[in-house]
């Protein structure tokens, strides 16, 4: 492979990826490449990446623990609050039981290395976050993939697998579309072919469900030795990393063998004190999860009636997350840009992380915007389209 021909061929695609520099904390008003922006790129979905409070205790957190963990958690950097963390998670979801990762990457590639395996099967969603792919891959399990939320595929599949240990993982929240997946008859299909089920709630935790109790609530499903899930905290926890929670035998495997968890030196202890406030401030903000909804629904209304009478599409979707899909890499990067122009930033997503010729624009609400915000996207996003 020749990297400089590549990188050519990456730009004349329209496929060249560039990080902005922002100079202020994560919120819908930042400087961005020095530039004062209103942004709709973030997964903060309830505010609190720069919350006072948590900023509070983050920096109570390094003054009581230090900043480094030292060790990996199963080698001496494993805290007291650590634990408190893990059981508050684990009620807050309804689980027996919840280990801490340090990112949702490494929770995906851990949970499902450590449950799937050679000989296994693993059945995904085409469209199933990036880490949850590479996690069938380095499981070495046959991967079995449907095509996007079509349930009778799945229950297809399952049928014809003589597999002896099966699983089944999807996002609840489909990261780049907003949709969200059929969990309840996922689950269905799962009993009857005695498979378990790996939920990935990156976008739901703290969002969906009853007090963000996240997707599983959402649908009143318990979690079960059939049912686990993982859960981010770097997105409407507004803090970092992660965690699996499920029955105790399960969090007990994967406290055995998850190599994730294992072999990496566990995450600043000052972060568990922040997540233990984000946890509380999360659980009793069903207001700021109301004003969300409302936001949904309010841009979804301003961007109807535009997408009808142009080539864009406005895919259904109940979550923060809301893509305008434009089809053409040039083409979207042309919008995304007619935007920054204008002050507004969303980003522009393109393959691979969507499939070819689904370039979209990926506009991320947050109860920290304001209606006057999103009705600022709305007429930007009319201006450009006329
Ligand atoms: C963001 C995301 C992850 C990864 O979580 P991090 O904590 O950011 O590593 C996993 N799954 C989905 C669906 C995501 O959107």
């Amino acid at each position: 492979m020749k990297i400089e021909s590549q990188l050519d061929s990456l730009g004349k695609q329209g496929l060249l990826r560039r990080r902005r520099v922002a100079d202020t904390p994560c919120g819908p008003q930042m400087t961005i490449d020095s530039k004062p922006m209103l942004t709709f790129a973030s997964n903060d979905y309830l505010g609190l990446a720069a919350d006072p409070r948590l900023i509070e205790a983050a920096a109570e957190g390094a003054r009581r623990w230090g900043v480094g963990a030292g060790a990996s958690h199963l080698l001496g950097g494993h805290f007291q609050h650590e634990e408190e963390l893990e059981r508050r998670l684990a009620a807050f979801v309804g689980a027996e039981r919840a280990l801490l990762f340090s990112t949702g990457y490494m929770a995906n590639i851990g949970v499902v290395t450590s449950l799937a395996g050679r000989g296994d099967s693993v059945f995904s969603d085409r469209l199933n976050h990036a880490s949850l792919i590479d996690a069938v891959r380095l499981s070495l399990a046959e991967s079995h993939r449907y095509p996007h939320a079509d349930m009778a595929a799945l229950g297809r599949m399952l049928g014809e697998s003589y597999a002896d240990n099966k699983l089944i993982v999807t996002d609840s929240v489909f990261s780049m579309d907003g949709d969200i997946a059929d969990l309840p008859k996922i689950l269905e299909w799962a009993e009857q072919f005695d498979a378990r089920v790996i939920v990935d709630d990156a976008h739901a935790f703290g969002v969906l469900g009853p007090h963000g109790q996240g997707s599983a609530a959402h649908f009143g499903l318990p979690l079960s030795k059939r049912l686990i899930v993982m859960g981010t905290l770097g997105k409407a926890a507004g803090v970092a990393g992660a965690f699996v929670a499920g029955d105790d035998d399960t969090i007990e495997w994967l406290l055995q063998t998850a190599r994730t968890a294992i072999f990496t030196t566990a995450t600043p202890p000052l972060l568990a004190s922040a997540l233990l406030t984000s946890i509380g401030l999360l659980e009793g903000a069903d207001d700021r999860r109301d004003h969300l909804r409302r936001l949904i629904a309010r841009l979804r209304a301003g961007l109807e009636p535009l997408c009808a009478r142009s080539d864009w599409k406005l895919p259904l979707s109940e979550t923060p997350i809301q893509p305008v899909v434009i089809g053409g890499n040039h083409e979207t990067l042309a919008v995304s840009d007619a935007l920054t122009a204008r002050g507004i930033w969303v980003p522009a997503i393109r393959p691979p992380t969507v499939p070819q010729g689904a370039a979209r624009l990926r506009i991320s609400l947050s109860a920290a915007h304001s209606e006057a915000q999103v009705d600022q996207l709305i007429a930007a996003l009319a201006d450009i389209a006329t």
